[in-house]
């Protein structure tokens, strides 16, 4: 599938199927946590679509092969890949399935989920690493009881997980100081969620956070790990306008930060909370065309990524990779 294909498809964001898919697992990271998705690649490129009841997409599948149809023109044609903890290739787990903020896009809140103790996460992790599939390890958590103790959390977790010498990167909410915390854990990369660079929005759909806190806990976090090991997810869809998003993906690759421009995903738990329109496929390929741009005028490149969304490339059209 070509770049045009795949915004397409990410537009859409969803897929019926005809019989399940049963990959065991039903992802609690990521845009549709809590439901089934699938992996599904052609050529080089790779999308996650959720699976629902009834989408305008349908997947064929043949013993080793599949097709994404819509009505019975064939829209693309390749094989699903079965992820390895949430995603291909990576052992990407949610520490606290739970959170104390209310952000109006997410699921985790609604879902109240559970919180993994590092035994169980160095477990998991053990199977997967077994598999001999595993290249990264990708942790992301809520917040349990504040941002301060789930840093603690987390660090703990990924001293216990060097042993497997691969890259390791970490997406907590975070705090001033918090970077210098997991880069002595040994943490390679970190992801700090913006969510949306319009201020005006922001209060909005992340009550109780600050956004100017997010941004400086950047700028740390590019001091420590250095350009390019810094990511955050900027999501399209919110009521933002594209003058707005351009200015906040200048800032940000300006910073060395790796923004990912993730299509929002309207979860049937926040149905009538906030504004959400997954962004067309032509709007997907304009601003990630203008963000490819905007990270070679500031010499990052989005294939240097070692773990997270920028290797994984599931739910959004990344830069060196996609276009
Ligand atoms: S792009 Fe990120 S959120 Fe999406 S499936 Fe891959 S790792 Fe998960």
């Amino acid at each position: 599938m070509d770049k045009e294909t795949k915004a397409y498809l990410l537009s859409i964001g969803t897929i019926e199927m005809p019989q399940a898919v049963d990959y065991g697992q039903s992802s609690t990271a990521g845009p549709s946590a809590g439901g089934q998705s699938i992996f599904f690649k052609s050529g080089e490129r790779l999308v996650r679509l959720s699976v629902v009841p009834a989408s305008p997409l349908r997947l064929q599948q043949t013993e080793d092969e599949a097709a994404v149809f819509r009505g019975d023109e064939e829209i693309a044609r390749g094989h699903l890949l079965q992820p390895l903890l949430h995603c291909p290739e990576q052992a990407y787990l949610t520490i606290s399935e739970r959170c104390i903020y209310n952000c109006k896009f997410c699921a985790v809140p609604k879902l109240r989920g559970s919180v993994k103790s590092r035994e169980r996460v160095l477990q998991m992790v053990n199977e997967a690493y077994s598999s001999g599939r595993m290249k990264a390890i990708s942790l992301t958590s809520g917040v349990e009881i504040d941002p301060q103790h789930e840093a603690a959390r987390v660090a703990e977790i990924v001293r216990d997980l060097k042993r497997f010498g691969v890259p390791i990167g970490v997406s907590v909410s975070p705090f001033k100081g918090v970077s210098g915390i997991l880069k002595e854990a040994g943490a390679d990369e970190v992801k700090y969620n913006l969510e949306t660079v319009d201020a005006d929005l922001f209060s909005t759909v992340c009550p109780g956070i600050s956004l100017d806190e997010i941004w400086e806990a950047l700028e740390e976090a590019v001091a420590v790990f250095g350009r390019n090991k810094v990511c955050s997810n900027v999501i399209l869809g919110l009521g933002e306008s594209d003058r707005v998003m351009m200015r906040g993906i200048d800032q940000l690759t300006e910073m060395g930060v790796l923004p990912v421009l993730r299509p929002v995903y309207p979860h049937p738990l926040r149905k009538g909370e906030i504004e959400m329109t997954r962004p067309g496929a032509e709007r997907l390929l304009r601003l990630s065309t203008y963000l490819r741009r905007s990270l070679d005028r500031q010499g990052l490149r989005g294939d240097q990524a070692l773990t997270g969304c920028y290797r994984c490339t599931g739910c959004d059209l990344v830069p060196h990779r996609d276009l």
